[in-house]
């Protein structure tokens, strides 16, 4: 990332007008001259030219549809096939409000639409709200290097290795997870400055000293990646602490091992399966390397379990909903609630919604879960306001799977409406990763929800690549922050990526929801960027219903007997 401070300067932006109508163009120069400079094109082909040739300065291109030579639907075609032009956002000009048209663009990769005759101010919204949209987004991206290690970020490591596998199709390799035992022990006796040390030298020691090393990525605290070619059988001779010998004497690192791995398999999967054969040995004295194969009959095990018993589940209730709640800054009180399903399994025990969930999505359950659990919150809801309890809005999770039915957003609206629950109360998360998959079903579903009073959440921001497309497109009202960018924020320029995030959502005027947050620390370093509310540890965990419920009654007869004695101030809990 440079150093240089990106905050929106007000040097003039350089936009791109694709349009074949003389007149058109005309107007559109002399609406836009005074806030941004312009080039022309008569036509798609002149203006993919002009956009390769301007592709670093070049922040926007406003593009008819019609056009005689090469017309925008081919622009839109031409343009995704290039990685550096599909960067530059595209507002596609319609003249009827033809829908169909809209869609087909959007699918072909244009970022917003306006249409004609134009409406000044609300096309230079558009176009400010996309081009700070994409500087945002650029921003969050070049977080390519993790800043203690200098290896690869977990999300940049995920994407060399896919476009590595893809490139070398006849090539095999190998994934390798280290993990340092006890690092948290580690971490309190020596101190994060010491500690952050010996992460340093351990990534530098590792990358050199594996045989066959092709990238190095750090995708947890302490847990590194390696991607490298494979080799039969012989990794237990080669991991072995010899590797990291003076870095620090009593340091233990265990090594998770996926063998030959699947081109056709996601990266986090393989990465996934490589930390569960480390789990495997952890704390076992003098085993430090596992393989995927010796843990998958117990993990098949696990799932086809799982399976067995999920449909005896939902008839019995095993499932739980728990509430977390957001904390509003502002006022210092709560002003929202997560639900968050949970599963105490009869023969597993607690098994976590993140094993679950996805076995779900891929096995098709979700849906059923879900519905459940939303049934479950409209009671909660309908429940606190018949025995005036404290009510706050809560927050449900989607599934991109939930998206397949048709009438999703009547189903809910109906859940609701039976139990009488208003629909502000009722919030919908969805996650931004699952908006690419499906944007026209998912766009129509949530442009229906939003129509019938709910709000919307855009959940886990920052936490993948960012698209643009999500945020111009969704009805949005709130945009959730990663954890991992709150955890991240701890050096200045992530820090400034957080910032920038928080901003982006003000000037779009959508509220910001701070996941994961911990320590007193970071809820200072949110309250003076204006982040608007808090979840995470720090204020609560979960709760059951029961105890939810205290939290917040408890938390109005605090509110109560302040009011009483400093009226009209509220302080922060
Ligand atoms: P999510 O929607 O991002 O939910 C936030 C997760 O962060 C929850 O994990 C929550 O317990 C955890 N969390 C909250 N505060 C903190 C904190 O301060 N520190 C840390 N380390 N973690 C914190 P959980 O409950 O295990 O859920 C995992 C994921 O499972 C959720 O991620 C969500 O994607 C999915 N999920 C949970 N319940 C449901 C559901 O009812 N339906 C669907 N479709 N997905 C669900
Ligand atoms: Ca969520
Ligand atoms: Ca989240």
């Amino acid at each position: 990332m440079t150093s240089t401070n990106p905050s929106y300067s007000r040097k003039k932006r350089l936009i791109l007008v694709v349009e074949d109508n003389e007149l058109n163009r005309e107007l559109l120069c002399d609406l836009f001259e005074e806030d941004y400079r312009l080039m022309e094109a008569e036509n798609g082909q002149i203006g993919l030219n002009l956009m390769r040739e301007h592709s670093r300065e070049l922040s926007l291109v406003l593009l008819d549809v019609y056009m005689p030579v090469c017309d925008g639907f081919e622009f839109l075609r031409l343009r995704q096939q290039d990685p550096v032009l599909e960067q530059i956002p595209v507002i596609v000009t319609t003249a009827s409000n033809t829908m169909e048209d809209e869609i087909y663009a959007l699918e072909l990769g244009a970022n917003d639409f306006v249409t004609k005759p134009y409406n000044y101010e609300v096309v230079k919204n558009r176009i400010n709200n996309l081009i700070r949209l994409r500087e945002t987004a650029s921003i969050l991206n070049q977080l390519e290097r993790d800043t203690t290690t200098r290896l690869f970020s977990k999300e940049f490591f995920a994407r060399y290795v896919r476009s590595t596998l893809q490139s070398n199709p006849d090539q095999r390799y190998d994934m390798i997870c280290s993990d340092i035992e006890s690092f948290k022990t580690m971490n309190d006796r020596y101190g994060r400055r010491t500690c952050d040390q010996y992460l340093r030298q351990l990534a530098r020691a590792l990358s050199a000293a594996i045989p066959g090393m092709v990238l190095s990525g750090r995708i947890g605290g302490d847990v590194f990646a390696f991607l490298v070619r494979h080799r039969q059988n012989r990794w237990a001779k080669i991991l072995t602490p010899s590797l990291h010998s003076g870095i620090a004497s009593n340091m233990v690192v265990k090594y998770g091992v996926v063998s030959n791995i699947d081109p056709a398999m996601e990266v986090s999967t393989i990465c996934d399966r490589a930390t569960l054969a480390l789990k495997g040995i952890k704390g076992r004295y003098g085993v430090y390397v596992a393989t995927y194969d010796d843990v998958l009959g117990d993990q098949q095990k696990k799932e086809h379990i799982i399976v067995e018993s999920m449909e005896r589940a939902l008839e019995e209730g095993q499932f739980q909903v728990y509430f977390q709640p957001k904390h509003d800054l502002r006022m210092g009180v709560t002003g929202g609630a997560e639900a968050l399903v949970r599963w105490n399994h009869p023969e597993l025990g607690f098994v976590s919604p993140g094993v679950f969930i996805p076995i779900f999505e891929r096995n098709g359950f979700i849906p059923r879960l879900d519905f459940y659990v939303w049934e479950q919150v409209c009671k909660q809801l309908q429940r606190s306001r018949e025995l005036n309890l404290p009510v706050v809005p809560i927050s449900v999770n989607v599934s991109r799977l939930d998206f397949d039915i048709p009438d999703l957003a009547e189903r809910i609206t109906a859940m609701a409406d039976r139990n009488g629950v208003d629909h502000r109360l009722l919030h919908i998360e969805l996650t931004e990763s699952a908006y690419a998959e499906n944007p026209r079903q998912i766009s129509a579903t949530m442009e229906r929800l939003n129509a019938a009073g709910f709000l919307l959440e855009l959940d886990d921001f920052g936490s993948g690549y960012s698209s643009l497309s999500v945020l111009g497109s969704l009805p949005l009202s709130v945009i959730k922050l990663d954890m991992s960018l709150i955890r991240q924020a701890a050096s200045t320029e992530n820090y400034n990526v957080l910032r920038f995030a928080i901003q982006l959502a003000d000037g779009m005027r959508l509220k910001t929801v701070a996941e994961g947050v911990e320590t007193a620390d970071q809820v200072a370093a949110l309250q003076v960027l204006g982040c608007d509310y808090i979840q995470g540890y720090y204020y609560s965990r979960p709760l059951p219903q029961e105890e939810f419920e205290c939290y917040l009654l408890e938390e109005r007869e605090r509110w109560r007997t302040q009011s009483k004695n400093s009226p009209r101030r509220l302080k922060s809990s």
